[in-house]
């Protein structure tokens, strides 16, 4: 890929470029007063046993309660929710405690 200010190639795992600091990607747009790392996370806060329904919402900007009342659902009447709930308490990771601190 190459900086849309200057032209200069960024690597691509580079977030800024190399050249002139720009940013080398397109910044996804804050979610809320959570620190947004574009990645599926299990937000400390607004947890109800692991975060799993809280991640899910955030991240894909659905209603919490919603999310929690389906995922409900899913585990009392199929059981199939509460492997799936298992196995995203697992793989997903827990969210930072809080945005990363600047660095002087
Ligand atoms: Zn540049």
């Amino acid at each position: 890929m190459f900086c849309t200010q200057c032209g200069n190639k960024v690597d691509p795992s580079s977030r800024f470029c190399t050249a002139c600091g720009a940013p080398a990607a397109a910044v996804p747009p804050p979610m809320g007063n959570y620190p947004n790392t574009g990645q599926l996370t299990r937000p400390r806060h607004n947890r109800m046993i692991a975060g799993v329904c809280a991640g899910f919402a955030l991240h894909y900007g659905w209603d919490l309660n919603l999310v929690r009342v389906l995922t409900a659902l899913m585990i009392v009447l199929t059981g199939v929710g509460a492997i799936a709930y298992i196995a995203a308490w697992v793989i997903i990771p827990e969210a930072p405690y809080a945005l990363p601190a600047k660095s002087t």
